[in-house]
């Protein structure tokens, strides 16, 4: 297969990408993750990011404990898998690694290829990747094209 030409993001870069613009509508101001979820054709199918679920607004001080609120977010991977069926997403970018319990969910959608853009420590989906055979590649440089809010 050939290299696409330079001035063109590559697949892998053009979901990364949006995964990123996913991730800055995300609430939540501790951890903000963005996902997308591409078709066997590459089409679009969706993007998702992390937060509280749809309609829930938090109350006042909601996000002052950074512990506290873990269990109430919904993650990006979470969001983004209730906008298909089982067998129809083929390639999944999230800015963050997926956690071991997203790792798994997307084992069950049938998802082939995984591109992550940072860490999260103590996922263990590496190893989830590898017993079933699914692509989990890290992607930190892709074009950023749009800066996080705050950033100069
Ligand atoms: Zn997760």
């Amino acid at each position: 297969m050939s290299q696409p030409p330079k001035n063109r993001l590559s697949i892998p870069e053009y979901a990364m990408a949006l995964a990123h613009v996913a991730s800055l509508r995300s609430e939540d101001p501790y951890r903000k993750v963005g996902a997308v979820a591409l078709d066997a054709d590459n089409r679009v199918i969706g993007t998702a990011y992390n937060g509280l679920a749809p309609g829930y607004n938090a109350p006042e001080g909601f996000w002052d404990d950074r512990e506290a609120r873990r269990k109430y977010m919904l993650h990006a991977e979470v969001n983004l898998c209730s906008l298909f069926t089982r067998g129809s997403a083929k390639l999944i970018a999230c800015t963050t690694m997926p956690c071991t319990s997203c790792m798994q969910m997307l084992c069950s959608y049938g998802i082939k290829e995984v591109y992550y853009r940072d860490v999260y420590p103590d996922s263990e989906s590496p190893l989830i990747a590898e017993r079933y055979g699914i692509k989990l590649l890290q992607m930190t440089d892709y074009p950023q094209l749009l800066m996080t809010p705050g950033q100069a």
